[in-house]
C-alpha cells in the first residue's frame, strides 16, 4: 500500500506494511479484533495510504488485559529474580537495536518525522531499556525499618498488568520511557499506540514475541481513542496506569481511573517559556531556539513556544531568529536535505493554520506569517516556520499549538520575567538564557513547572526525572528511578518481638 516518494524502502519494511491489514498482538497471539474494522495510517509527507490496520475494540481490549494479568500470574515473569527479567530486556534491546533502521523507517515513514531524528528515537528506547534493566539489578526492593519493640520491613512488589496510552508525536521513544520501567519491575503492559501511528508499537510486539520475552508480557492493541483507549482506561482489571497525550482526553483518563480507583500517571501538554536576557549570545541563542521550534515540526509537548525576550536585545533577537526560521527547509521526512517535514495530519494542519489566524485576529504581530508550504510533488501536510509577537494575553500565547509556531514577548527585569513565565495554566518545561550563573539558578527555581532548563532546551539526560505539574500532568518522574519506585507498590510487614 506504501507510495513512497523518497529514497526506497528497506526490504524488511516493505514485507512489513505488505502484510496489511496489520494484527494487534495480544497473549502473543496475532489478533485481528472481532469487528473485522480496519482503517488506515498515513504517510503524512504524501498524504498517501502507508498501511492499514486491524481497529480493536473493548470486548478485544478486555482480553488483552486478561492476557497481562494471566501473564503476570502464570509466566514466570513477575517472580523471576531481576537479573533473569534483566536478560530478557537486554535481549529485546539487542533487537530493536538489530532492527533500528526498519524501525527508524517505518517510524519516520507514519509520524513524519526525519529518518535521522526517527533512528534517534529509536536508540533512545533500547538506552531506556537497559537503564531500567541495569537498575533494577541494584535498587532495594526490601528494608528493614529500625521500629521499637518489633521487627518490620518494607517490601516493594509489581502491581500487575499496567496500561499504557502513548500520542503520535514520539511513539517509539514513548513507549520505551513508559514500559521500560514497567516491566524491569515485573509488570506485564496493554500498549494502545496512536491511530495515527501504530506501526513502530506492532513491529515491537513482533520483536518481542521473536526475543522470548513470554507470551503476555507485552500485548500491543490497536484501534481508535474512543473505543480501544477508553476500554483500556475504564479497565477495573488495570492495576497501574499511564496516558500521555492532551489535557483533555487526560482528564477522560483520569476520570476513568478515578472510578476504578486505578492509580495514573498523566504526561500532558506544555506551553513553555525560554526566558533570554540581555547577557546571552544572541546568534547561538536564536538558533538553539528555531532548532528547537522546529523540531519535528514543533510538535513536541516541551518546546519553547512563548519566547520571553530582554527588551533591550528583542529587535536583534527577533530579526536573527526570522532569519534563521526563513532559512528552514521544508520537505519530504527522507528527502534529502530536509530539515523540516509535516505535521502528522490534515486536522494537526489546520488547527496550527487556526491559531495563526486567530492570533492575529487578537491582535498578534505576525512577525513571520507561516501558512501552509507546498512541497513539490508531496501531498502531505506541510507548514511554514511562523513567529508572532504581542501581549501574552493572546489566545496563541496561551493554548497549546503543537507546530512550528512561537510568540515573541518582552520584559525588562527578572521579576517581570518570572511573573510572566508563571502566566499560563501549564506547568511543563522552561529554560532560562544567561551568562550569570545565579540569575540562571534563581529564575529557573521560580519557574513553576516539572522541569527547568539552563541554555537549553529539550534536556533528557537519563536520571533526571521529568513531567509535568497543573495541566501538563500528574505524577512525573519519568525517565528516572522514581518511575522505578512507581511501578511497585510498597507493602509492610511487622512482627512483634
Ligand atoms: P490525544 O490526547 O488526542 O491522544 C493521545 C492518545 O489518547 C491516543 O492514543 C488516542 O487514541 C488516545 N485517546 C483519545 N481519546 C481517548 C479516550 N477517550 N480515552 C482514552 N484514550 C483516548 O493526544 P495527541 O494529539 O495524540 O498528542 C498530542 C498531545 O500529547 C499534546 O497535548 C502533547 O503536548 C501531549 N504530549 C505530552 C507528552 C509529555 O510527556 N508530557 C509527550 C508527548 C505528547
Amino acid at each position: 500500500m506504501a507510495t513512497i516518494t523518497g529514497p526506497s524502502l528497506l526490504p524488511e519494511v516493505e514485507r512489513f506494511l505488505g502484510t496489511s491489514p496489520l494484527t494487534s498482538v495480544v497473549g502473543g497471539k496475532d489478533v485481528a479484533g472481532s469487528t473485522g474494522e480496519t482503517m488506515r495510517t498515513l504517510d503524512p509527507g504524501t498524504g498517501e495510504p502507508l498501511a492499514e490496520f486491524h481497529v480493536l475494540n473493548a470486548a478485544d481490549v478486555d482480553r488483552a488485559v486478561q492476557a497481562a494479568t494471566h501473564a503476570f500470574k502464570t509466566s514466570g515473569w513477575a517472580t523471576m529474580p531481576p537479573n533473569e527479567r534483566g536478560v530478557h530486556l537486554q535481549r529485546l534491546a539487542d533487537a530493536i537495536e538489530k532492527h533500528k533502521p526498519i524501525i527508524a523507517q517505518i517510524e519516520a515513514l507514519d509520524a513524519g518525522k526525519l529518518l535521522a531524528h526517527a533512528a534517534g528515537d529509536v536508540q533512545n528506547c533500547v538506552d531506556t531499556l537497559r537503564y531500567f534493566a541495569d537498575m533494577a539489578l541494584h535498587v532495594q526492593r526490601r528494608n528493614a525499618l529500625a521500629v521499637a519493640g518489633h521487627e518490620a520491613w518494607t517490601v516493594r512488589h509489581p502491581w500487575g498488568a499496567c496500561g499504557f496510552i502513548f500520542p503520535w508525536n514520539f511513539p517509539f521513544l514513548l513507549i520505551g520511557w513508559g514500559i521500560s520501567p514497567a516491566l524491569a519491575a515485573g509488570n506485564t503492559v496493554v500498549i494502545k499506540p496512536a491511530e495515527d501511528t501504530p506501526l513502530s508499537a506492532l513491529y515491537l510486539a513482533r520483536l518481542a514475541r521473536e526475543t522470548g520475552i513470554p507470551d503476555g508480557v507485552i500485548n500491543v492493541i490497536a484501534g481508535t481513542g474512543a473505543g480501544a483507549g477508553a476500554a483500556l482506561s475504564g479497565h477495573p482489571g488495570i492495576r497501574r496506569m499511564s496516558f500521555t497525550g492532551s489535557p483533555e482526553v487526560g482528564r477522560l483518563v483520569g476520570e476513568a481511573c478515578g472510578r476504578n480507583l486505578v492509580p495514573v500517571k498523566l504526561e500532558l501538554g506544555g506551553k513553555g517559556a525560554a526566558v533570554v536576557f540581555d547577557d546571552v549570545d544572541v546568534l547561538q541563542t536564536a538558533q538553539k531556539l528555531v532548532n528547537a521550534i522546529t523540531f519535528h515540526s514543533g510538535q513536541v509537548c516541551c518546546d519553547a513556544t512563548r519566547w520571553l525576550v530582554h527588551r533591550s536585545i528583542a529587535k536583534q533577537f527577533t530579526d536573527e531568529c526570522v532569519k534563521q526560521m526563513q532559512g528552514v527547509k521544508v520537505g519530504y521526512q527522507l528527502g534529502n536535505g530536509t530539515q523540516m517535514g509535516p505535521v502528522v495530519n490534515a486536522k494537526q494542519r489546520a488547527r496550527v493554520l487556526s491559531y495563526l489566524e486567530k492570533g492575529q485576529a487578537q491582535g498578534a504581530e505576525a512577525v513571520l506569517p507561516g501558512g501552509p508550504a507546498e512541497v513539490p510533488g508531496q501531498g502531505g501536510f506541510y507548514v511554514k516556520p511562523a513567529l508572532l509577537a504581542g501581549k501574552l494575553d493572546n489566545v496563541a500565547a496561551r493554548e497549546e499549538i503543537f507546530g512550528p509556531v512561537a510568540y515573541i514577548a518582552t520584559f525588562s527585569n527578572e521579576d517581570e520575567a518570572v511573573a510572566m513565565a508563571n502566566d499560563t495554566d501549564y506547568g511543563l518545561a522552561n529554560s532560562v538564557w544567561t551568562s550569570d550563573l545565579g540569575r540562571a539558578a534563581r529564575v529557573a527555581e521560580s519557574m513553576v513547572a516539572g522541569n527547568s532548563w539552563i541554555n537549553a532546551h529539550n534536556l533528557f539526560p537519563r536520571g533526571v526525572p521529568y513531567g509535568g505539574v497543573h495541566k501538563s500532568g500528574v505524577g512525573g518522574g519519568v525517565n528516572s528511578i522514581e518511575t522505578l519506585f512507581d511501578y511497585w507498590r510498597s507493602q509492610s510487614v511487622v512482627r512483634p518481638l
